[in-house]
Protein backbone atom coordinates (compact mmCIF):
# COMPACT_ATOMS: atom_id res chain seq x y z
CA UNK A 1 0.00 0.00 0.00
CA UNK A 2 2.45 2.11 0.54
CA UNK A 3 4.28 1.84 -2.59
CA UNK A 4 1.15 2.29 -4.22
CA UNK A 5 0.93 5.46 -2.53
CA UNK A 6 4.43 6.72 -2.93
CA UNK A 7 3.55 6.26 -6.92
CA UNK A 8 0.92 8.56 -6.28
CA UNK A 9 -2.03 5.98 -6.47
CA UNK A 10 -4.82 5.66 -3.93
CA UNK A 11 -4.49 2.23 -1.56
CA UNK A 12 -6.72 0.76 0.47
CA UNK A 13 -6.61 -2.52 2.83
CA UNK A 14 -10.58 -3.65 2.08
CA UNK A 15 -12.89 -6.89 2.60
CA UNK A 16 -12.22 -9.56 5.06
CA UNK A 17 -8.72 -8.30 5.93
CA UNK A 18 -10.31 -5.02 7.44
CA UNK A 19 -13.42 -6.37 9.18
CA UNK A 20 -11.70 -9.16 10.81
CA UNK A 21 -8.98 -6.96 12.27
CA UNK A 22 -11.89 -4.71 13.79
CA UNK A 23 -13.09 -7.63 15.47
CA UNK A 24 -9.89 -8.99 16.75
CA UNK A 25 -9.83 -11.72 14.20
CA UNK A 26 -6.56 -12.89 12.33
CA UNK A 27 -7.66 -12.04 8.94
CA UNK A 28 -6.86 -15.14 6.49
CA UNK A 29 -5.57 -12.74 4.06
CA UNK A 30 -5.40 -9.44 2.61
CA UNK A 31 -7.01 -7.23 -0.28
CA UNK A 32 -5.74 -3.94 -1.60
CA UNK A 33 -8.13 -1.99 -3.17
CA UNK A 34 -6.85 0.83 -5.68
CA UNK A 35 -7.13 3.34 -8.43
CA UNK A 36 -4.15 1.87 -9.87
CA UNK A 37 -5.11 0.09 -13.25
CA UNK A 38 -3.86 -3.87 -13.48
CA UNK A 39 -0.62 -2.58 -15.60
CA UNK A 40 0.42 0.08 -13.77
CA UNK A 41 0.42 -2.33 -10.41
CA UNK A 42 2.39 -4.26 -12.65
CA UNK A 43 4.81 -2.05 -13.08
CA UNK A 44 5.39 -1.07 -9.63
CA UNK A 45 6.04 -4.85 -8.47
CA UNK A 46 8.30 -7.24 -9.53
CA UNK A 47 6.94 -10.32 -7.61
CA UNK A 48 3.77 -9.35 -9.17
CA UNK A 49 1.08 -11.57 -11.36
CA UNK A 50 -1.82 -10.59 -13.17
CA UNK A 51 -4.56 -13.03 -13.22
CA UNK A 52 -8.38 -13.36 -13.95
CA UNK A 53 -10.21 -13.49 -16.92
CA UNK A 54 -13.69 -12.16 -15.19
CA UNK A 55 -12.00 -9.49 -12.65
CA UNK A 56 -8.33 -8.40 -13.90
CA UNK A 57 -6.56 -8.58 -10.39
CA UNK A 58 -2.62 -8.16 -9.49
CA UNK A 59 -1.67 -11.23 -7.31
CA UNK A 60 1.55 -9.85 -5.76
CA UNK A 61 3.37 -12.12 -3.96
CA UNK A 62 5.95 -12.02 -0.41
CA UNK A 63 7.63 -14.77 0.22
CA UNK A 64 4.51 -17.37 0.63
CA UNK A 65 1.76 -14.87 1.14
CA UNK A 66 -0.23 -13.34 -1.99
CA UNK A 67 -1.61 -9.93 -1.70
CA UNK A 68 -4.44 -9.50 -3.96
CA UNK A 69 -4.53 -5.87 -5.42
CA UNK A 70 -7.39 -5.33 -7.01
CA UNK A 71 -8.58 -1.56 -9.40
CA UNK A 72 -11.95 -0.06 -7.78
CA UNK A 73 -14.37 -1.44 -10.00
CA UNK A 74 -18.14 -0.40 -10.45
CA UNK A 75 -20.73 -2.03 -10.21
CA UNK A 76 -24.07 -2.14 -12.58
CA UNK A 77 -27.17 0.27 -13.78
CA UNK A 78 -30.08 -1.62 -15.57
CA UNK A 79 -28.71 -0.24 -18.64
CA UNK A 80 -25.98 -2.57 -18.55
CA UNK A 81 -28.08 -5.35 -19.19
CA UNK A 82 -25.46 -7.46 -21.37
CA UNK A 83 -23.56 -8.16 -18.00
CA UNK A 84 -26.11 -10.47 -16.81
CA UNK A 85 -28.26 -13.29 -18.40
CA UNK A 86 -31.20 -13.96 -18.22
CA UNK A 87 -31.85 -14.96 -14.57
CA UNK A 88 -30.18 -11.98 -14.04
CA UNK A 89 -26.54 -13.67 -13.01
CA UNK A 90 -23.48 -11.25 -13.50
CA UNK A 91 -21.48 -12.36 -16.28
CA UNK A 92 -18.49 -9.70 -16.51
CA UNK A 93 -17.39 -7.50 -13.61
CA UNK A 94 -14.62 -5.48 -15.17
CA UNK A 95 -15.32 -2.23 -14.99
CA UNK A 96 -13.20 0.31 -13.26
CA UNK A 97 -14.69 2.51 -11.40
CA UNK A 98 -14.64 5.32 -8.22
CA UNK A 99 -13.94 3.87 -4.27
CA UNK A 100 -17.58 4.23 -3.72
CA UNK A 101 -18.65 2.26 -6.71
CA UNK A 102 -16.35 -0.42 -5.30
CA UNK A 103 -17.78 0.07 -1.82
CA UNK A 104 -21.21 -0.61 -3.22
CA UNK A 105 -20.52 -3.66 -5.41
CA UNK A 106 -19.14 -5.34 -2.76
CA UNK A 107 -21.38 -8.31 -0.88
CA UNK A 108 -21.95 -7.18 2.69
CA UNK A 109 -21.12 -3.65 4.39
CA UNK A 110 -18.75 -4.97 6.69
CA UNK A 111 -16.74 -6.27 3.77
CA UNK A 112 -16.95 -3.04 2.29
CA UNK A 113 -14.97 -0.91 4.80
CA UNK A 114 -12.02 0.46 3.51
CA UNK A 115 -8.72 1.44 5.95
CA UNK A 116 -7.04 4.72 4.62
CA UNK A 117 -2.68 4.30 5.36
CA UNK A 118 -2.88 7.83 4.54
CA UNK A 119 -4.91 9.40 7.48
CA UNK A 120 -5.19 6.00 9.51
CA UNK A 121 -8.91 6.06 8.84
CA UNK A 122 -11.69 4.07 7.98
CA UNK A 123 -14.18 4.87 4.95
CA UNK A 124 -17.20 3.30 5.22
CA UNK A 125 -20.02 4.15 2.24
CA UNK A 126 -22.46 1.42 3.51
CA UNK A 127 -23.00 1.54 7.24
CA UNK A 128 -20.48 -1.37 7.68
CA UNK A 129 -19.35 -0.06 10.68
CA UNK A 130 -22.60 -0.03 12.48
CA UNK A 131 -23.57 -3.56 11.17
CA UNK A 132 -19.98 -4.26 12.74
CA UNK A 133 -21.19 -3.20 16.01
CA UNK A 134 -24.11 -4.75 15.88
CA UNK A 135 -22.59 -8.49 14.83
CA UNK A 136 -24.91 -8.67 11.71
CA UNK A 137 -24.48 -9.63 8.33
CA UNK A 138 -26.21 -7.30 5.65
CA UNK A 139 -26.10 -7.74 2.50
CA UNK A 140 -25.38 -4.36 0.21
CA UNK A 141 -28.47 -2.32 -1.86
CA UNK A 142 -31.65 -4.52 -2.76
CA UNK A 143 -31.57 -8.24 -0.84
CA UNK A 144 -33.19 -9.62 -4.20
CA UNK A 145 -31.25 -8.30 -6.56
CA UNK A 146 -27.92 -9.00 -5.15
CA UNK A 147 -28.36 -12.61 -4.83
CA UNK A 148 -29.62 -12.99 -8.30
CA UNK A 149 -26.39 -11.21 -9.28
CA UNK A 150 -24.61 -13.94 -8.17
CA UNK A 151 -26.16 -16.73 -5.44
CA UNK A 152 -22.95 -17.36 -4.23
CA UNK A 153 -23.50 -14.88 -1.79
CA UNK A 154 -25.84 -16.63 0.27
CA UNK A 155 -23.51 -19.34 0.96
CA UNK A 156 -20.86 -16.42 1.85
CA UNK A 157 -23.93 -14.86 4.05
CA UNK A 158 -23.65 -17.96 5.90
CA UNK A 159 -20.33 -18.79 5.89
CA UNK A 160 -18.92 -15.70 7.27
CA UNK A 161 -21.71 -15.56 9.98
CA UNK A 162 -20.81 -18.88 11.27
CA UNK A 163 -17.16 -17.69 11.47
CA UNK A 164 -17.65 -14.68 13.01
CA UNK A 165 -20.93 -15.43 15.42
CA UNK A 166 -23.07 -12.59 13.85
CA UNK A 167 -26.59 -12.72 13.06
CA UNK A 168 -28.04 -12.51 9.40
CA UNK A 169 -29.56 -8.99 8.68
CA UNK A 170 -33.39 -9.81 8.69
CA UNK A 171 -34.22 -8.47 5.72
CA UNK A 172 -31.12 -10.28 4.08
CA UNK A 173 -31.98 -13.83 6.04
CA UNK A 174 -35.79 -13.36 4.28
CA UNK A 175 -34.45 -12.83 1.05
CA UNK A 176 -32.35 -15.97 1.48
CA UNK A 177 -35.11 -17.96 2.56
CA UNK A 178 -36.87 -17.38 -0.53
CA UNK A 179 -34.23 -17.70 -3.15
CA UNK A 180 -32.37 -21.06 -2.01
CA UNK A 181 -33.29 -22.33 -5.19
CA UNK A 182 -31.62 -20.44 -7.08
CA UNK A 183 -28.16 -22.04 -6.01
CA UNK A 184 -29.07 -24.77 -8.61
CA UNK A 185 -27.52 -21.55 -11.38
CA UNK A 186 -24.36 -21.74 -10.36
CA UNK A 187 -21.51 -23.46 -11.83
CA UNK A 188 -20.79 -27.19 -10.16
CA UNK A 189 -17.25 -26.06 -10.38
CA UNK A 190 -17.76 -22.55 -8.39
CA UNK A 191 -20.28 -24.70 -5.93
CA UNK A 192 -16.72 -26.96 -5.22
CA UNK A 193 -14.61 -24.40 -4.32
CA UNK A 194 -17.04 -22.58 -1.99
CA UNK A 195 -18.29 -26.11 -0.09
CA UNK A 196 -14.41 -26.45 0.23
CA UNK A 197 -14.60 -23.32 2.29
CA UNK A 198 -17.89 -24.05 4.00
CA UNK A 199 -15.99 -27.15 5.26
CA UNK A 200 -12.60 -26.45 5.82
CA UNK A 201 -12.09 -23.61 7.17
CA UNK A 202 -12.79 -24.42 10.96
CA UNK A 203 -16.03 -23.33 11.41
CA UNK A 204 -17.91 -26.05 9.57
CA UNK A 205 -20.20 -27.23 13.06
CA UNK A 206 -22.43 -24.03 13.04
CA UNK A 207 -22.36 -23.61 9.28
CA UNK A 208 -23.76 -26.66 9.02
CA UNK A 209 -26.59 -25.71 11.48
CA UNK A 210 -27.25 -22.65 9.47
CA UNK A 211 -27.06 -24.28 6.22
CA UNK A 212 -29.45 -26.76 7.16
CA UNK A 213 -31.86 -24.52 8.80
CA UNK A 214 -31.77 -22.04 5.55
CA UNK A 215 -32.31 -25.10 3.34
CA UNK A 216 -29.01 -24.86 1.62
CA UNK A 217 -27.67 -27.88 2.96
CA UNK A 218 -30.29 -29.87 0.95
CA UNK A 219 -29.88 -27.33 -2.45
CA UNK A 220 -25.76 -28.85 -2.47
CA UNK A 221 -26.42 -32.51 -1.29
CA UNK A 222 -29.77 -32.76 -2.44
CA UNK A 223 -31.99 -36.24 -0.74
CA UNK A 224 -29.23 -35.80 2.35
CA UNK A 225 -32.44 -34.59 4.06
CA UNK A 226 -34.39 -37.70 3.73
CA UNK A 227 -31.52 -39.61 4.81
CA UNK A 228 -31.72 -37.27 7.78
CA UNK A 229 -35.45 -38.25 8.03
CA UNK A 230 -34.84 -42.15 8.87
CA UNK A 231 -35.52 -41.75 12.73
CA UNK A 232 -34.52 -45.20 13.54
CA UNK A 233 -31.16 -44.54 11.93
CA UNK A 234 -29.58 -41.57 14.37
CA UNK A 235 -26.50 -42.35 12.88
CA UNK A 236 -26.30 -40.29 9.58
CA UNK A 237 -26.73 -36.70 11.45
CA UNK A 238 -24.86 -38.09 14.72
CA UNK A 239 -21.70 -38.79 12.19
CA UNK A 240 -21.83 -35.95 9.90
CA UNK A 241 -21.81 -33.20 13.08
CA UNK A 242 -19.11 -35.89 14.97
CA UNK A 243 -17.02 -35.41 11.38
CA UNK A 244 -17.52 -31.57 11.54
CA UNK A 245 -16.35 -31.24 14.80
CA UNK A 246 -13.22 -33.25 14.18
CA UNK A 247 -12.59 -31.33 11.02
CA UNK A 248 -12.90 -28.15 12.79
CA UNK A 249 -10.17 -29.29 15.73
CA UNK A 250 -7.60 -30.14 13.18
CA UNK A 251 -8.21 -26.82 11.76
CA UNK A 252 -7.66 -25.07 14.87
CA UNK A 253 -4.97 -27.34 15.47
CA UNK A 254 -2.79 -26.72 12.62
CA UNK A 255 -3.47 -30.34 10.99
CA UNK A 256 -4.33 -31.36 7.09
CA UNK A 257 -7.75 -31.69 6.29
CA UNK A 258 -8.50 -34.15 3.32
CA UNK A 259 -11.53 -33.37 0.87
CA UNK A 260 -12.27 -36.55 0.25
CA UNK A 261 -12.65 -37.57 4.10
CA UNK A 262 -15.23 -34.45 4.22
CA UNK A 263 -17.32 -35.94 1.06
CA UNK A 264 -17.42 -39.68 2.14
CA UNK A 265 -18.84 -38.36 5.40
CA UNK A 266 -21.42 -36.42 4.01
CA UNK A 267 -22.17 -38.74 0.96
CA UNK A 268 -22.00 -41.86 2.81
CA UNK A 269 -25.54 -42.25 4.63
CA UNK A 270 -26.52 -41.96 1.21
CA UNK A 271 -24.93 -44.64 -0.31
CA UNK A 272 -25.38 -47.28 2.46
CA UNK A 273 -29.47 -46.48 1.72
CA UNK A 274 -28.94 -47.25 -2.29
CA UNK A 275 -26.45 -50.20 -1.14
CA UNK A 276 -29.44 -51.95 1.02
CA UNK A 277 -31.98 -50.97 -2.01
CA UNK A 278 -29.85 -52.60 -4.29
CA UNK A 279 -29.86 -55.69 -1.63
CA UNK A 280 -33.21 -55.87 -1.57
CA UNK A 281 -33.49 -56.48 -5.15
CA UNK A 282 -31.71 -58.98 -5.03
CA UNK A 283 -28.02 -57.90 -6.03
CA UNK A 284 -25.40 -59.18 -4.67
CA UNK A 285 -22.91 -57.66 -2.05
CA UNK A 286 -20.48 -56.90 -4.38
CA UNK A 287 -22.44 -55.64 -7.08
CA UNK A 288 -24.77 -53.77 -4.44
CA UNK A 289 -21.84 -51.49 -3.35
CA UNK A 290 -19.86 -50.71 -6.64
CA UNK A 291 -23.61 -49.52 -7.84
CA UNK A 292 -24.63 -47.73 -5.10
CA UNK A 293 -20.89 -46.11 -5.01
CA UNK A 294 -21.01 -44.89 -8.27
CA UNK A 295 -24.59 -43.86 -8.40
CA UNK A 296 -23.83 -41.63 -5.26
CA UNK A 297 -21.10 -40.10 -6.00
CA UNK A 298 -22.33 -39.28 -10.25
CA UNK A 299 -25.58 -37.84 -8.84
CA UNK A 300 -23.71 -35.62 -6.51
CA UNK A 301 -21.45 -34.29 -9.19
CA UNK A 302 -23.80 -32.63 -11.32
CA UNK A 303 -24.36 -30.69 -8.30
CA UNK A 304 -21.19 -29.93 -7.29
CA UNK A 305 -17.52 -31.21 -9.47
CA UNK A 306 -15.47 -33.01 -7.13
CA UNK A 307 -12.47 -33.51 -8.68
CA UNK A 308 -11.92 -37.26 -9.75
CA UNK A 309 -8.76 -37.43 -7.73
CA UNK A 310 -11.14 -37.15 -4.88
CA UNK A 311 -13.62 -38.99 -5.75
CA UNK A 312 -11.09 -42.06 -6.09
CA UNK A 313 -10.43 -41.63 -2.30
CA UNK A 314 -14.43 -41.44 -1.21
CA UNK A 315 -14.54 -45.22 -2.68
CA UNK A 316 -11.21 -45.90 -1.52
CA UNK A 317 -12.76 -45.26 2.03
CA UNK A 318 -15.90 -46.74 1.36
CA UNK A 319 -14.71 -49.79 -0.23
CA UNK A 320 -11.90 -50.37 2.85
CA UNK A 321 -15.01 -50.29 5.26
CA UNK A 322 -15.68 -54.04 4.63
CA UNK A 323 -11.97 -54.71 4.25
CA UNK A 324 -11.20 -53.08 7.88
CA UNK A 325 -13.98 -56.39 8.85
CA UNK A 326 -12.07 -59.08 6.68
CA UNK A 327 -9.34 -59.69 9.16
CA UNK A 328 -8.31 -63.60 7.94
CA UNK A 329 -4.61 -64.06 6.94
CA UNK A 330 -2.49 -61.88 5.92
CA UNK A 331 -4.83 -59.24 4.79
CA UNK A 332 -4.20 -56.70 8.04
CA UNK A 333 -0.98 -56.79 7.82
CA UNK A 334 -1.59 -55.46 3.85
CA UNK A 335 -4.03 -53.38 4.71
CA UNK A 336 -2.07 -51.31 7.19
CA UNK A 337 0.41 -50.00 4.43
CA UNK A 338 -2.72 -49.37 2.19
CA UNK A 339 -1.96 -45.50 1.32
CA UNK A 340 -5.84 -44.78 2.60
CA UNK A 341 -5.39 -46.80 5.67
CA UNK A 342 -5.53 -44.16 8.09
CA UNK A 343 -8.51 -42.29 6.60
CA UNK A 344 -10.59 -45.82 6.47
CA UNK A 345 -9.96 -46.60 10.18
CA UNK A 346 -10.51 -42.61 11.13
CA UNK A 347 -13.85 -42.90 9.31
CA UNK A 348 -14.52 -46.45 10.61
CA UNK A 349 -13.47 -44.61 14.20
CA UNK A 350 -16.49 -42.23 13.44
CA UNK A 351 -18.93 -44.48 12.34
CA UNK A 352 -18.61 -45.79 15.77
CA UNK A 353 -18.74 -42.86 17.42
CA UNK A 354 -22.18 -42.23 15.76
CA UNK A 355 -23.22 -44.78 17.45
CA UNK A 356 -22.55 -48.04 14.85
CA UNK A 357 -21.63 -50.83 16.61
CA UNK A 358 -18.13 -51.28 15.57
CA UNK A 359 -16.15 -50.95 18.78
CA UNK A 360 -15.11 -54.01 19.33
CA UNK A 361 -13.33 -54.07 15.62
CA UNK A 362 -12.51 -50.19 16.16
CA UNK A 363 -10.40 -51.04 19.15
CA UNK A 364 -9.26 -54.14 17.51
CA UNK A 365 -7.61 -51.77 14.76
CA UNK A 366 -6.37 -49.36 17.40
CA UNK A 367 -3.75 -52.07 18.84
CA UNK A 368 -3.44 -53.77 15.97
CA UNK A 369 -1.52 -51.07 14.40
CA UNK A 370 0.75 -50.45 16.99
CA UNK A 371 1.45 -53.71 18.20
CA UNK A 372 4.42 -55.75 17.20
CA UNK A 373 4.63 -58.58 14.70
CA UNK A 374 4.51 -61.07 17.29
CA UNK A 375 1.29 -59.80 18.93
CA UNK A 376 0.05 -59.07 15.53
CA UNK A 377 0.09 -62.40 14.63
CA UNK A 378 -1.39 -63.43 17.68
CA UNK A 379 -4.44 -61.00 17.12
CA UNK A 380 -4.74 -62.38 13.39
CA UNK A 381 -5.27 -65.91 15.12
CA UNK A 382 -7.58 -64.67 17.66
CA UNK A 383 -10.00 -63.29 14.98
CA UNK A 384 -9.55 -66.35 13.02
CA UNK A 385 -10.49 -68.56 16.29
CA UNK A 386 -13.65 -66.56 17.12
CA UNK A 387 -15.09 -66.59 13.32
CA UNK A 388 -14.45 -70.26 12.83
CA UNK A 389 -18.21 -72.02 12.57
CA UNK A 390 -18.69 -74.76 15.24
CA UNK A 391 -17.36 -77.93 14.29
CA UNK A 392 -20.22 -80.10 14.86
CA UNK A 393 -22.95 -77.37 13.23
CA UNK A 394 -23.75 -78.26 9.54
CA UNK A 395 -22.46 -75.65 7.19
CA UNK A 396 -24.84 -73.88 5.28
CA UNK A 397 -24.43 -73.92 1.16
CA UNK A 398 -22.64 -70.86 0.35
CA UNK A 399 -24.57 -68.94 -1.63
CA UNK A 400 -23.03 -67.69 -4.93
CA UNK A 401 -24.03 -63.90 -4.57
CA UNK A 402 -23.37 -63.67 -0.94
CA UNK A 403 -20.33 -65.70 -0.46
CA UNK A 404 -17.97 -62.98 0.75
CA UNK A 405 -18.16 -60.52 2.95
CA UNK A 406 -15.57 -58.33 1.05
CA UNK A 407 -17.44 -56.27 -0.56
CA UNK A 408 -20.15 -55.41 1.51
CA UNK A 409 -19.78 -52.05 3.79
CA UNK A 410 -20.73 -53.15 7.02
P1 LIG B 1 -12.46 -14.55 4.25
O1 LIG B 1 -12.26 -14.34 5.69
O2 LIG B 1 -13.08 -15.86 3.94
O3 LIG B 1 -11.26 -14.26 3.40
P2 LIG B 1 -13.51 -12.32 2.81
O4 LIG B 1 -14.70 -11.43 3.07
O5 LIG B 1 -12.17 -11.67 2.82
O6 LIG B 1 -13.60 -13.50 3.84
P3 LIG B 1 -12.84 -13.06 0.12
O7 LIG B 1 -13.36 -14.18 -0.69
O8 LIG B 1 -11.42 -13.01 0.49
O9 LIG B 1 -13.75 -13.04 1.43
O10 LIG B 1 -13.26 -11.74 -0.65
C1 LIG B 1 -12.68 -10.46 -0.38
C2 LIG B 1 -13.72 -9.37 -0.54
O11 LIG B 1 -14.20 -9.34 -1.88
C3 LIG B 1 -14.96 -9.52 0.31
O12 LIG B 1 -14.78 -9.03 1.62
C4 LIG B 1 -15.98 -8.72 -0.46
O13 LIG B 1 -15.85 -7.33 -0.22
C5 LIG B 1 -15.58 -8.99 -1.90
N1 LIG B 1 -16.34 -10.13 -2.46
C6 LIG B 1 -15.96 -11.44 -2.43
N2 LIG B 1 -16.88 -12.22 -3.03
C7 LIG B 1 -17.86 -11.41 -3.45
C8 LIG B 1 -19.09 -11.60 -4.16
N3 LIG B 1 -19.49 -12.82 -4.52
N4 LIG B 1 -19.84 -10.51 -4.44
C9 LIG B 1 -19.43 -9.27 -4.09
N5 LIG B 1 -18.30 -9.03 -3.42
C10 LIG B 1 -17.52 -10.05 -3.11
MG1 LIG C 1 -10.36 -12.50 2.32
Amino acid sequence: MYRLKNADFDAFLVGGAVRDLLLGVKPKDFDVATNAQPEEIRQLFGNCRLIGRRFRLAHVHFGRDVIEVATFRAGHTDAQEDHHNEDGMILRDNVFGSIEEDAWRRDFSVNALYYNIKDFSILDYTGGLEDLEKRRMRIIGDPEIRFREDPVRMLRAVRLAAKLGFNIESETDNMIQEMVSSLHAVPSARLYEEVLKLFLSGYAVPTFKLLRHYGLYEQLFPGSENVFCYEERKHPLAMLELGFENTDKRVAQGKPVVPAFLFAVILWSKMQLNYEHRRAKGQSGFESFQGAARETIVSQLSEISIPRRHTTQVRDIWNMQSRLDNRKGKRPLRLVDHPRFRAAYDFLLLRTQAGEPLQELCDWWTDFQVADEDTKNTMIRKVRSTTKPPRHKKRKPRRTDNSENADKPV
